[in-house]
């Protein structure tokens, strides 16, 4: 019998690779949009990270009738409500860069005193898998800092400070940050609930229409 395929719906590369690494070794074969030469705009305007990693997952699965694997994340920030939350990748506005979001968020926080800058990362996993949606969702708690501290990482690493290392998450190396941030965790929850999917054949997705 054919392995069962599992599409991993992101563009990103660094996700991507990520994924790849924490899902190795199991009986089922990871593809890309890019193996697929699919270009899907999905609308994440879901409320959730949930609600939006379901219609990413949802969507990808429509239009390739694959088992998916689909994620939303961003950061909540207590002071500000848990903003900026599902807006994260648009916080500052349409167009706006990782340097923006980060400016507007310290611009936000100027007068916020020190004990009250907890917040956390999230993310939340969809795996469309036989018809059914799992959702797993992994977090990682810090703090906002009044700088911009390191190199590494992207979008809001350099204002986020992981509580017991004395660094922000962009002073980290790639492998300690995967080892505790909010993606590994849910990309390690997600692999558990494969492994238990794929143990049960009666919940192994049919194969995909092309029958390849
Ligand atoms: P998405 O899940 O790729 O749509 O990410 C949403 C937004 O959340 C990103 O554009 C970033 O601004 C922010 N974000 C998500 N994960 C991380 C992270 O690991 N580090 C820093 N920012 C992140």
């Amino acid at each position: 019998m054919s392995r069962p395929k599992l599409l991993i719906a992101t563009g990103n590369a660094g996700k991507l690779s990520e994924y790849r690494a924490i899902l190795a070794g199991l009986p089922v074969d990871l593809v890309a949009p890019a193996d697929l030469a699919l270009d899907i705009d999905v609308a994440e305007d879901g409320g959730t990270f949930a609600a939006n990693a379901k219609l990413k997952a949802r969507a990808y699965a429509d239009a390739t009738g694959l088992p998916v694997l689909a994620d939303d994340s961003g950061l909540e920030v207590d002071a500000l409500g848990g903003l900026p939350g599902v807006h994260s990748a648009r916080y500052a506005g349409e167009g706006a860069t990782d340097a923006d979001r980060r400016r507007k968020l310290l611009v936000a926080m100027k007068d916020v005193p020190d004990v009250q800058r907890a917040a956390r990362f999230r993310c939340v996993i969809a795996l469309y898998w036989g018809g059914r949606f799992h959702i797993v969702e992994g977090s990682v708690e810090g703090a906002i800092g009044r700088q911009e501290r390191g190199s590494g990482g992207f979008g809001y690493d350099s204002l986020f400070e992981v509580p017991g290392t004395g660094k922000t998450m962009a002073e980290l190396t790639a492998e300690e940050k995967n080892a505790i941030s909010h993606r590994g965790r849910a990309a390690r929850a997600a692999r558990e609930v494969l492994v238990r999917l794929l143990q049960q054949p009666s919940s192994h997705p049919r194969p995909a229409p092309t029958g390849s």
